[in-house]
């Protein structure tokens, strides 16, 4: 990327504003960050400042609260079953149905395997214990006998258009989506949410769960612009068009990580 500076584009009701701002609440972000799951941080900061977007960042953690109006954006990373355990205990008070309120406002957010666990209704670990979820995504984990460990790519329709995830996994829960809550996209390698119906991560409005380290943000640069673009919209109550920003080398290492990782693994059938 360039790095060039620039501001929201015309014809957006935002264009020519020059404080443009977007507030990020990172969850449980001294708990819950493996592999590298910050740098989603700063690829939405990147991304931001490119634009001329000033990213207020606030990391919150146990026994912390935040105010569901002023948060645009969240991200809540990975972490392992007993952190999970003890960030479940305070989700359950005020910080779950805080998330839950600035999502059904619009807010942003993206979470990534515990995180994401810890989102849906509850996720039972291998020892037969019950963690507690918030219940965003209507969907629940089981601990499976094996871990998940490896390269992930796969697609979404989004549209007309074949938008493509690569990823990270290393994970021994199993998810299972409710009969109406949507994937965020199909695997075409690895095993993304359960590793038998092809489902990879869960989309509630403008809330992402997902299996992908990475960290994937920067790897999946269109999935960051989706959650700016959902911030801007919820902050200014329009409909933002985000200034295109010059993604090419950010695009041949998506596209080089496809295509290694299509050539060394079991490749299930593509969207197309
Ligand atoms: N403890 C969870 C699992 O193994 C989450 C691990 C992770 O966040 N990578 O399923």
């Amino acid at each position: 990327m360039s790095g060039e500076v620039c501001s929201v584009a015309d014809p957006s009701p935002l264009s020519g504003k020059t404080d443009v701002r977007l507030s990020l609440v990172h969850l449980y972000a001294d708990l819950m960050n493996l592999y590298g799951d910050r740098g989603n941080i700063t690829a939405l900061r990147r991304r931001c400042e490119w634009r001329g977007i000033d990213l207020e960042l606030q990391e919150i953690s146990l026994g912390e609260r935040f105010t569901p109006r002023e948060c645009d954006l969240f991200f809540f990373g990975g972490g392992q079953d007993r952190e999970q355990v003890t960030v479940s205990r305070d989700l359950a008070g005020a910080n779950g149905e805080a998330i839950i309120e600035a999502v059904s406002e619009g807010a942003g957010l993206l979470s990534v395997c515990g995180g994401y666990q810890l989102l849906c209704r509850y996720f039972r670990t291998s020892e037969g214990e019950d963690i507690p979820g918030v219940g965003l995504f209507d969907a629940y984990t089981v601990g499976g006998p094996t871990r998940f460990v490896g390269n992930v790519v796969a697609e979404r329709l989004d549209g007309d258009e074949v938008r493509t995830l690569v990823g990270f996994e290393n994970h021994s829960g199993r998810t299972h989506l409710g009969p109406g809550l949507q994937a965020l996209g199909r695997v075409v390698v690895g095993h993304g949410n359960n590793g038998e119906d092809s489902s990879e991560g869960a989309v509630h409005r403008n809330a992402i769960g997902t299996y992908l380290h990475g960290p994937v943000l920067p790897k999946n640069p269109w999935l960051a612009d989706r959650l700016i673009h959902a911030g801007l919209t919820r902050r200014y109550g329009t409909d933002a068009i985000l200034e295109t920003l010059d993604d090419s080398s950010e695009q041949r290492a998506h596209e080089s990580v496809a295509r290694t990782v299509r050539r060394a693994g079991n490749v299930r059938t593509s969207i197309r």
